[in-house]
Formats: structure tokens, C-alpha cells, sequence
């Protein structure tokens, strides 16, 4: 009989074994290797806060090593009165990152990636939008045929896919610590599978599992390259500061 803990699991019907084995690898590398006392420094400066249930550093900048994406356990004990569900396993710390973020979505990009990567993609209608005008990907192309609607189709599948592996790495962090997930079950982040609600999480969950999980947080990247690259060091706050 299953016991409640496996109850208490994320539901993935559609992800291959091959997906499966690359989120729980990836949990597995999180929890070898924990947040030093100098990370947690960094993005506590970052959050502005302590960051409670911090498991390890998911991303860094690629030049100088600074934090960009933390991972949270499952369900936070520390610190707090009662034991606090945390759903947004892969958050996003860099001020760098986030500021780009945050002008994506002022800038309206989010209606236009709902419409190719969200429920919208298969609700009959195609999309014609353009995520972030030249700069966007080629998948990203006016749409009035079959054809095109296929690529909605797949699209949409790729995001629910994205949905899954969230889960999935979730699934596999709460094994190991041995979290309850019984109120975040199915829940992930930033509006998947449906909706496109929040790109600070989408792109933590990108530049967290790396490039082709997270297609909607992929784009969001290229769209904001000018702007935030985890490639080019742009951060104010540098880990090497809180080291000693
Ligand atoms: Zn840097």
C-alpha cells in the first residue's frame, strides 16, 4: 500500500523516463551540493531577507560565480511557527535578473507568450503574436494554417512539459528531505501549464535546469539579453565579497 508521502506526490502522466532521470539527477546534484555560508550571505543581501529553506544555488553567473536562482525545499520548517508549503522550488535572486524581468512584463510580453505557449495555443484560435519582435525565437512565426497549428500544439506540449519536470525535481527534493507536498500538489510556477503569469519564475526555472526545458523561460532570456545574460557578469552583489 502506498504510504501517505507517496500520496502526497506531484502527478507527471506525460513526462518520458529520459525526462524523469534528468529532474532527478538534477535534484540529486542540488542536494550534494549545499549553499555555502557566503552564498546564503549573497542572497540574503539580494532578497533583502534570510532565505528560508534554501537547499543550494540552482544558477550562477557564469563569470563570477554570484547567485542568480536558489532552490527551496518543499516545505519549509526553519524559522517560522508552522510548517510553510514553498511550491517555487527554482526562485530567481539576482536583482540583475529580476529588474529584466520585470521589464518584460511591463512591457506586455507575457499576453503575447500565453498565446503561443499557454491554454490559448490550442484553443482553436492560432496565435499571431510575436514575443519580443525581432529578437524572437523562430518558433515564433504568424500562424493560419494546419501546419501552424500543430506548432501551437507542440508548443503547448513543451510547456506542460516544463510543468512536469518542475514537479518532477520537486518530487524527487521531497523524497529526499523528506517533505510533505500534500498542499502544493500539481502546483508549480509562474502560471504552468495554462497561463503565463510570472517570468521571474519561468526564467529561474530556465537558467536553473538549463536551456530546452522551460521554452517560455528560455525566450524570456533571449529577450532580455541586452539587459540581463548569465553569460556576461553584470552584478552589482558579488558571492566573492561574502567569502573569506
Ligand atoms: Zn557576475
Amino acid at each position: 500500500m502506498p504510504t501517505k508521502d507517496e500520496l502526497a506526490m506531484n502527478d507527471v502522466p506525460h513526462l518520458s523516463e529520459d525526462d524523469l532521470q534528468i529532474c532527478r539527477s538534477r535534484a540529486q546534484q542540488l542536494l550534494a551540493e549545499r549553499a555555502s555560508q557566503a552564498d546564503i550571505a549573497v542572497v540574503t543581501e539580494q532578497l533583502g531577507r534570510y532565505p528560508r529553506g534554501i537547499i543550494s544555488v540552482a544558477a550562477r553567473c557564469q563569470q563570477c560565480g554570484t547567485p542568480l536562482v536558489v532552490a527551496t525545499r518543499p516545505l519549509i520548517t526553519e524559522r517560522v511557527k508552522h510548517p510553510t508549503p514553498f511550491p517555487t522550488t527554482f526562485y530567481l535572486t539576482s536583482p540583475e535578473a529580476v529588474k529584466a524581468a520585470s521589464h518584460l512584463e511591463s512591457a506586455g510580453v507575457m499576453v503575447e507568450l500565453q498565446e503561443l505557449y499557454g491554454e490559448e495555443a490550442i484553443a482553436g484560435e492560432t496565435a499571431a503574436a510575436q514575443a519580443c519582435g525581432a529578437a524572437a525565437s523562430d518558433a515564433v512565426e504568424t500562424a493560419d494554417s494546419g501546419e501552424a497549428q500543430g506548432d501551437n500544439l507542440e508548443r503547448h506540449r513543451q510547456y506542460v512539459r516544463a510543468h512536469e519536470m518542475y514537479l518532477a525535481v520537486r518530487n524527487e527534493l521531497a523524497r529526499e528531505l523528506g517533505d510533505s507536498q500534500e498542499h502544493i500538489l500539481n502546483i508549480s510556477a509562474g502560471g504552468m501549464p495554462t497561463r503565463v503569469k510570472c517570468l521571474h519564475a519561468l526564467v529561474g526555472h530556465a537558467l536553473a535546469m538549463g536551456p530546452g526545458v522551460n521554452p517560455v523561460g528560455d525566450e524570456a532570456l533571449r529577450c532580455m539579453k541586452h539587459e540581463f545574460d548569465p553569460a556576461v557578469c553584470r552584478c552589482t552583489l558579488k558571492v566573492a565579497d561574502f567569502e573569506r
